[in-house]
This record gives C-alpha cells, sequence and structure tokens, in this order.
C-alpha cells in the first residue's frame, strides 16, 4: 500500500515541468520553448506582471517573485489549479485505480525513463555552466588584483592583517550584471567585482563566485536595484557549480588538521585575520545551504539540525581533518542559521570518524577575539 503511494509519487515528480505548463495552458504566458538555457521568465498566470514568473526546466522548478509561489512539478500543478496535493497527483498521473502488474511495471518504466530524461538534461546544464564559469575565471587571469585591496579594506581586512591576497580571488574592473529577461538576458549593472574560484574536493574548479562591490561606499558594499522591476538584487552570485565545494582562501601547505569554515570570502577572511587558529585551513562555503547539504525533512525536523547523509554531493572535510569550525554570522533568522550549521556539522562527524566539531557564534557588535577570550565556543554533538 505505502509502496503504492511512494511509486505514485515519485511518478508524479517525474513529469517533465516544460510539459506540464503546456498542459496547464500557461506556456501562452511563457516565451516557450526557453530561448536561451533552461528558464523560461513571464507574467504569472495569478498574478500577471511582466517577468515575475519563471519555470526553469533543468532545476524542475518553478517560482514567483510575487505570490512567493514556488517548487516542484507537483507544487506547480497545486499552484495554477488551486488545489490539494493528492488531487495535483491524480492530475498528473491519474486517479488511483487498480492496475494490472503489467500496467504498474509499464508506468513505473515511464516514470524512470523521465527522470534519467530531466536529469541527462541538467546534467548537460551543468558542464556548460562550469564551462563558463572557467572562461570567466581564465578571462580575468591577467588583470592586477590588488585593486581588490580597496574593497578588502573596507571590509575591515586591511593588508597589515592580510598581507597577500589569496590567489583564489581576483579582480575584474567592470563584470556586467545580468539578469534574465522575457528575451534572453538584459544588463543591470556593469562594475568592478571581486571573482573567486570554487573547488571540488578533488581541487577541480567548478564554479565562479561574483561578489559585485562599491569602492566608494563606506562598507564597500553595493546597493542593486533592477530599474525594470524595482526588485533589490543580490551583489553575490554563482556562475558554474558549488555543490560539495568551497572557495579555499588559505590552505597550510603542511600537515593541517583544523578546518575554519564561514559562509562568505569576507567572514572566513576576518577567522583568519583573527589569528586564533594558526595552523587552520580557511574555506568559505559559499552559502549554508551548501554548507549544511540536504537535511532530514519533516514534522518537527525544521531546526533539528540533523543531515540527509544518503546527500551524495553535500560537503564533506577532507579526511585528514580532525577539528572543523564553523563560524557563524550574527545575521537574519539564528534558528535557521544554526540547524544548518549543525547539519554540516553532524555530517562531517558522522562521515570522518575522530572529527570533532564546533560552532563560533558572533553576536552583532562582537568580534571573535572576544567571543574567544569569554568561552562562547559551543561543540557540536
Ligand atoms: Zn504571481
Amino acid at each position: 500500500m505505502t509502496r503504492d503511494r511512494d511509486d505514485r509519487l515519485a511518478e508524479a515528480k517525474a513529469k517533465d515541468i516544460g510539459d506540464i505548463a503546456q498542459q496547464l495552458e500557461i506556456c501562452g504566458l511563457l516565451p516557450w520553448p526557453p530561448r536561451h538555457g533552461m528558464e523560461s521568465v513571464g507574467p504569472c498566470p495569478k498574478c500577471g506582471g511582466r517577468d515575475r514568473f519563471s519555470i526553469n526546466q533543468r532545476d524542475g522548478v518553478f517560482n514567483c517573485r510575487r505570490c512567493e509561489g514556488r517548487g516542484d512539478v507537483i507544487s506547480l500543478v497545486r499552484f495554477v489549479r488551486d488545489c490539494s496535493m493528492p488531487a495535483a497527483i491524480d492530475w498528473l498521473i491519474g486517479p488511483e485505480a487498480e492496475i494490472s502488474e503489467i500496467e504498474r511495471n509499464a508506468r513505473r518504466k515511464a516514470s524512470d525513463e523521465n527522470r534519467r530524461r530531466n536529469e541527462d538534461r541538467a546534467d548537460r546544464e551543468r558542464q556548460r555552466e562550469i564551462k563558463a564559469a572557467g572562461a570567466l575565471w581564465r578571462e580575468v587571469a591577467k588583470n592586477d588584483h590588488s585593486a581588490l585591496r580597496g574593497y578588502l579594506d573596507a571590509r575591515g581586512i586591511t593588508a597589515d592583517l592580510l598581507p597577500e591576497i589569496p590567489a583564489v580571488l581576483r579582480y575584474h574592473p567592470a563584470l556586467p550584471y545580468m539578469v534574465r529577461a522575457e528575451r534572453g538576458f538584459r544588463e543591470v549593472h556593469r562594475g568592478p567585482a571581486m571573482l573567486a574560484v570554487v573547488q571540488q574536493p578533488s581541487g577541480r574548479g567548478i564554479g565562479c563566485h561574483r561578489t559585485w562591490f562599491d569602492p566608494a561606499s563606506p562598507q564597500g558594499k553595493i546597493a542593486l536595484r533592477d530599474p525594470e522591476t524595482d526588485a533589490d538584487l543580490p551583489r553575490k552570485k554563482m556562475r558554474g557549480s558549488k555543490r560539495g565545494a568551497a572557495i579555499r582562501l588559505h590552505t597550510p601547505d603542511h600537515d593541517w588538521h583544523q578546518l575554519v569554515m564561514g559562509e562568505g570570502i569576507e567572514t572566513t577572511l576576518t577567522a583568519m585575520c583573527a589569528g586564533m587558529w594558526p595552523e587552520a585551513a580557511f574555506w568559505a562555503g559559499i552559502d549554508l545551504g551548501n554548507i549544511s547539504g540536504r537535511r532530514q525533512s519533516g514534522k518537527g525536523l525544521k531546526y533539528a539540525g540533523l543531515p540527509d547523509l544518503a546527500d551524495a554531493e553535500a560537503f564533506i572535510p577532507p579526511p585528514w581533518v580532525r577539528e572543523l569550525i564553523l563560524i557563524e554570522d550574527g545575521d537574519s533568522d539564528p534558528r535557521d542559521t544554526r540547524a544548518k550549521l549543525q547539519a554540516g556539522a553532524r555530517r562531517a562527524m558522522a562521515k570522518i570518524p575522530g572529527l570533532r566539531a564546533c560552532i563560533v557564534a558572533c553576536p552583532p557588535g562582537r568580534d571573535l577575539n572576544d567571543l574567544l577570550q569569554e568561552g562562547g565556543i559551543d561543540h557540536v554533538e
């Protein structure tokens, strides 16, 4: 019985979101098939607008920036048809009925094929993105990277504290900031940016992280706004992939056993400059989701901080690491942040026998050094 329900869910989830968008007759709103990459952008079937609604065929997800509708193909059916989850599944694969063993097998086979096709397409798109990231990284190789000094200074990371700019950081004097548009892309900004190479455990570069900045603003931070939609835009973006990877700001060239990881480049560099861990490697985890990997989900587990150990692509420190130190920023949602860091710490402990992990939290206005003096460091069990 349960087996059947799982089968039905898997069969529904494996449907191609593009095909389903057509059956839902919302493709009249979107340029379809997508003209660039795998994403199509247009008016929302619920709230209209110009380009606030998108369907990403590669990831099998949709998103509306206004009504905050988002999710997979089942959520899309629920969103457009305003129905329950069982009703959406019925709509996708037909109502539950006694079906013959032959029919059941045929359906399972079709669903496996769908899933494989989606995965192949996602993989091709991912490889294209990784190539583009590599090209961008090579393109800026010859630039004068000491131009990053101004930005790092503004963030409190002065030349006294950090005499050499890490080789994984590069400077781009005028990097275009592009957003998806109805047809292709629009440029909304062009200016100085810090690029960082994102490396897999093997050392292979798979992505290029970009931070736009404003050398004239007090903290170097830039406020980016889309002039057409008036939406605030993130000043950091990824090109390529980041899954299971990190930005290796400093790796000792002799035996090392401590890894200090913050979310962002700036936090991790600050930890490095604090001088508390002179023998450690300092890697930025890029974002909390990447540090945590997939987590166990379900009732009551949102803040439990339990990793889903079946996630084969999640970040794991190198096997010789004995101590993992995660730096927690004092930011918007402390419970959520804490849960993600705990999941990352517990994953590392589960995968590397003997590894100890702790989370170092910095309340606003305090620095790492204050905290060390007070012993404000939590060990994760
Ligand atoms: Zn909407």
